[in-house]
């Protein structure tokens, strides 16, 4: 496994929703639609030009298809009837939906020249030479491999891990917002947005509740497939247990989270979690999203972004190499008033910068760490 500092890729955004929009609401990123920092599930906070401005080099494009759960509350469910990807998903189920949401991706990408969507380590290496901006699919929950599967099933579930590493895709999130046939989750769904009017989602938290079978057996695949294991969203006990199974074949990633010493809920990352990450290589993303990042859920964020970076780098032995961004720009957060797209992140140098730090350090933050994960984790 290399160690030590990588050469720096461009800046590198771990966790960003483009797919969403290109995907439910049928956009074409090629066109900026708006951008507030207010929340707005309608904004796109990363299409092509709003990448360009911020001078994006690297996105971990995530390939997600929202749980059943959501479509059971009627008014979502009346809105997904009125888009054409809630129809799709409605009709398709999460699996089909996952495999044409990347067709989608790969479509849109090929019509943006300056673009281009890397399915191996060589072909990043390529398309960065020659100066493309690069896409790299990841997918947010194991719900999307279960779709129609018997929980028990693993020859079926193991089968649609293939498919996707042989479509590219670099890392898989286990859990996600509801229970699924692969791992427990944390509580993600901020509690003023668990209810839509009348109706309220249950996300049946439990805490205790580890991998199942079936997500032992795609954790233990992922790393014969060299596919990224991120524990974001995963319950306490997946966590510990992910760690367990990977040990140090493999980096593990958290790519969009906070630290519970600044707020403790169990979806951030606990010492014990920082020190097992780092010491399987790999690297943690910062959410821009206040509202997990502290507790007070400041307005702004950069300071907050800054506090949870340092934490990190202090619970992994005085390191900045297991510091990452994972923004979830375009994921229906609720972005920083003070850096609310990806055409604002060059901020995010200027903060460090600002705060002391030296350029290799700088560098390895912004791109250099999530590009030796992929370099050790992927293929
Ligand atoms: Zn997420």
């Amino acid at each position: 496994m290399t160690t030590g500092p990588t050469p720096f890729p461009g800046l590198t955004d771990m966790h960003a929703h483009p797919a969403m929009n290109a995907y439910f609401w049928g956009r074409d990123l090629r066109k900026h639609y708006f951008a507030g920092s207010a929340f707005n599930p309608l904004a796109s906070l990363t299409d092509f030009k709003m990448l360009r401005e911020g001078d994006v080099r690297v996105l971990w494009s995530v390939l997600h298809v929202p749980e059943e759960e959501y479509f059971r509350v009627p008014p979502i469910r009346l809105l997904a009837y009125l888009t054409q990807g809630g129809r799709a998903i409605l009709r398709d189920k999460a699996w089909k939906s996952t495999l044409r949401m990347l067709e989608e991706m790969e479509e849109q990408v090929d019509r943006a020249p300056e673009f281009e969507i890397a399915h191996s380590n060589a072909e990043l290496d390529a398309a960065l030479a020659e100066e493309k901006r690069v896409f790299v699919h990841t997918v947010e929950g194991g719900h999307q491999l279960s779709a129609g599967l018997a929980p028990c099933d693993v020859e079926g579930h193991l089968k649609r891990l293939d498919e996707l590493a042989r479509r590219g895709v670099a890392s898989l999130i286990l859990a996600h917002l509801f229970p699924n046939q692969l791992a427990g989750h944390s509580e993600a769904i901020p509690s003023d947005h668990q209810k839509i009017l009348f109706w309220r989602l249950e996300t049946r938290v439990d805490d205790k509740r580890g991998l199942t079978e079936v997500g032992r057996e795609v954790v233990k695949r992922m790393a014969e497939l060299r596919m990224v294991p991120d524990v974001t969203h995963c319950s306490p006990a997946s966590r510990r247990q992910v760690y367990d199974l990977v040990g140090d074949r493999l980096p593990i990633v958290a790519s969009h989270t906070g630290v519970q010493s600044l707020n403790k809920a169990p979806v951030n990352l606990s010492e014990g979690d920082v020190k097992a990450i780092a010491a399987s290589g790999g690297v943690i993303g910062v959410i821009f999203m206040p509202y997990w990042l502290e507790s007070s859920d400041p307005e702004d964020g950069l300071e907050a972004i800054w506090n949870t970076m340092r934490q990190v780098n202090e619970w992994s032995g005085g390191s900045w190499q297991h510091v990452g961004i994972g923004t979830d720009f375009d994921g229906f957060t609720d972005p920083p008033d003070d850096c609310h797209s990806a055409a604002e992140l060059p901020k995010v140098r200027e903060m460090l910068e600002r705060k002391g730090l030296s350029r290799t350090d700088v560098e390895a933050i912004l791109g250099g760490n999530a590009r030796r994960v992929l370099r050790n984790g992927w293929r």
